[in-house]
């Protein structure tokens, strides 16, 4: 993601040009009052790929991925976009106008998908485009309409959150956090309230979307079978520390901490 003329000449310089990270987070230190839930967490995210946050309940993944959204403002550390500062603990004004400017890069989707409950599905979804792209209504209204499609749920359009399933809940919700066109998406758990049999339809669209819109997806998952299937690098936390990460596949194969051992181990829907 270098423009095109500092893509030439580090092209020129070096065979192997150094690509900055979409997205990254550097030493990051998270507290609450007395309590420091991250202790120094560093975290990358290429562009057009996943990866996956794994670890037992209170490891801090949540806070982690609050900070790489821009939700929460590291205690310590930072956290990087295209390798410029969006936040840390000193919020300079020109942080703070970077933050400003990449918000609607980061589109967010959270396992209880938090839509408006006193809005149709169709405002639910022109409202992040309308406020944060300054798109007009009209535009909003038929870029939703295509994304509607998209879901499978045109026909909902008019209907309110309570009126649908948690799956067509979950649908909208993604529907709505990639209509600001994002490059990345941020997944806390997305399918873990559904029923197994529709988690599969919600997996398929995430993998559908990263593939027709280059989306790069940050996630957390208790499931090893999906962080399998959907992740290239998977960062394995502990007691707000990561304790393991690389590939998904070699870690996977061959987990280096006896912690990721017991977690694989554990799995119950490993094949
Ligand atoms: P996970 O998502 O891995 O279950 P969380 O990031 O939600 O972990 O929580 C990690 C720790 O941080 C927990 O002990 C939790 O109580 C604490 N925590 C999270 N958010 C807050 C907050 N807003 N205020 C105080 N403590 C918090
Ligand atoms: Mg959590």
């Amino acid at each position: 993601r270098l423009s095109g003329a500092s893509a030439v000449m580090s092209l020129s310089i070096s065979p192997t040009p150094c690509i900055e990270p979409l997205l990254a987070a550097q030493a990051v230190v998270k507290r609450f009052g007395a309590n420091t839930v991250l202790h120094g967490v560093d975290l990358t995210l290429a562009s057009g790929e996943s990866t996956c946050i794994i670890g037992p309940s209170g490891s801090g993944k949540t806070t982690l991925l609050r900070c790489m959204a821009l939700l929460e403002t590291p205690s310590d550390g930072r956290i990087l976009m295209d390798g410029v500062a969006v936040a840390q603990a000193d919020l300079s004004p020109a942080v703070r106008a970077a933050a400003r400017k990449v918000r609607p890069e980061i589109g967010m989707v959270f396992q209880q998908f938090n839509l408006w409950p006193h809005m149709t599905v169709l405002q639910n979804i022109i409202e992040a485009p309308m406020r944060a792209r300054g798109v007009s209504r009209d535009e909003a209204i038929a870029a939703a309409e295509i994304l509607l499609e998209k879901v499978g749920l045109a026909a909902k359009r008019d209907s309110y959150p309570a009126r649908l399933s948690g799956g067509q809940q979950q649908r909208v919700a993604i529907a709505r956090a990639i209509a600001p066109r994002p490059d990345i998406l941020v997944c806390d758990e997305p399918v873990s309230s559904l029923d197994v049999s529709v988690q599969a339809q919600v997996l398929d669209l995430l993998d559908e979307l990263q593939r027709s819109r280059g989306l790069s997806y940050l996630f957390i998952t208790h499931d090893l079978g999906v962080v399998r299937h959907m992740s290239d690098e998977v960062l394995v936390m502990r007691h707000g520390r990561v304790v393991e990460s690389g590939a998904t596949e070699s870690v996977f194969t061959t987990p280096q901490q006896q912690y990721t051992r017991e977690l694989i181990a554990a799995a119950p829907r490993l094949p």
